[in-house]
């Protein structure tokens, strides 16, 4: 009735209006987050699983902002794409990424490689590989020291398009890597066709091993191919010891996960790198 329709959406409209002024303040304070330099990035090890020696490093990014707190990059993320913002982001990963090698490198703290994620969307809203040319340009730092992850994503509307962007990283000497593999829809054709060199078994597969039947089964198919094409293997989100030692058993080399590490700080990292020096 009219009188249940009015209770209903006086009790509704605040709510609605709450929820989307907090939206639209998040997207005004991620409009300047950037310029207000409220990005950092923190680094998660990546572990050899037998010799339990640092491998190399993902950078991960964390927005914090003086109001809202530290809000994490699976939210804000998705609305950067959404609000064309994600490519400057990306570019600020990137260079910071490299100013970050450059410094680890001279004080001698960490010579391996790290990885920075970018947005699929950087594939066909800007220029990928000149962004990476020119922030390796800058910090003087060598292409083999940095590595790109990608998702799927980034080439299902041109297989073509992402091929050429894929070399024009391998020329610099950037290593690739593809992320949350497993989860997407594509055709795995593309794997034989495109200059990838890692798979990065995704978290919600690693979550459920060596417990789920069906589960464990397709992580074994995912580590032959991955040996068969002759491509690394990295397993992200081991929590457990029972999980590194399916893993383990299935020749992955490379573990990301809290087992080992959370995402640390710079600082963190420092002393983490400091604790896992070769003897
Ligand atoms: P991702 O690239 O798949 O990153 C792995 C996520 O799993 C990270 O979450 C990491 O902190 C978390 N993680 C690592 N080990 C474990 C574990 O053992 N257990 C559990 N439960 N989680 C673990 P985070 O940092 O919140 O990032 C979420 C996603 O946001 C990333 O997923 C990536 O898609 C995106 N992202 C993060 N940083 C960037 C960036 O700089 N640029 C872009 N474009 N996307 C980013
Ligand atoms: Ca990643
Ligand atoms: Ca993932
Ligand atoms: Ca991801």
């Amino acid at each position: 009735s009219k009188e249940i329709g009015r209770n209903s959406f006086q009790l509704y409209k605040p709510a609605m209006n709450a929820r989307s002024l907090e939206r639209m303040a998040i997207e005004n304070k991620l409009k300047q987050a950037l310029k207000n330099n409220e990005f950092s990035l923190y680094y998660q090890p990546k572990i050899d699983s037998f010799t339990h020696q640092i491998v190399g490093a993902e950078a991960l990014l964390r927005w914090h902002d003086s109001e809202l707190g530290f809000i994490s990059p699976a939210n804000f993320i998705p609305l950067a794409e959404e609000l064309g913002l994600i490519v400057d982001i990306d570019i600020w990963v990137i260079n910071a990424v490299c100013k970050q090698i450059q410094q680890w490198q001279n004080k001698g703290i960490f010579d391996r490689r790290i990885s920075a994620n970018v947005s699929a969307l950087h594939f066909t809203q800007g220029n990928l590989a000149q962004s990476v040319e020119n922030a390796l340009n800058i910090w003087q730092v060598d292409g083999r020291l940095l590595e790109i992850e990608i998702t799927e994503s980034s080439f299902i509307r041109s297989l073509e398009d992402a091929k050429k962007v894929l070399k024009a990283l391998k020329q610099l000497g950037v290593s690739l890597s593809l992320d949350d593999f497993g989860t997407g829809y594509s055709a795995l054709s593309y794997l034989a066709r495109l200059p990838i060199d890692t798979l990065k078994i995704d978290a919600s597969f690693v979550a459920k091993v060596p417990d789920e039947y069906g589960n464990s089964q397709i992580v074994k198919a995912i580590a032959a191919m991955a040996h068969s094409l002759e491509l690394n293997l990295v397993a992200e989100g081991v929590e457990q010891a029972h999980q590194l030692a399916f893993l383990q058993e299935l020749d992955c080399h490379a573990i990301q996960g809290y087992f080992f590490s959370k995402p640390l700080s710079v600082e963190q990292f420092e002393l983490f790198c400091e604790a896992h020096r070769p003897a």
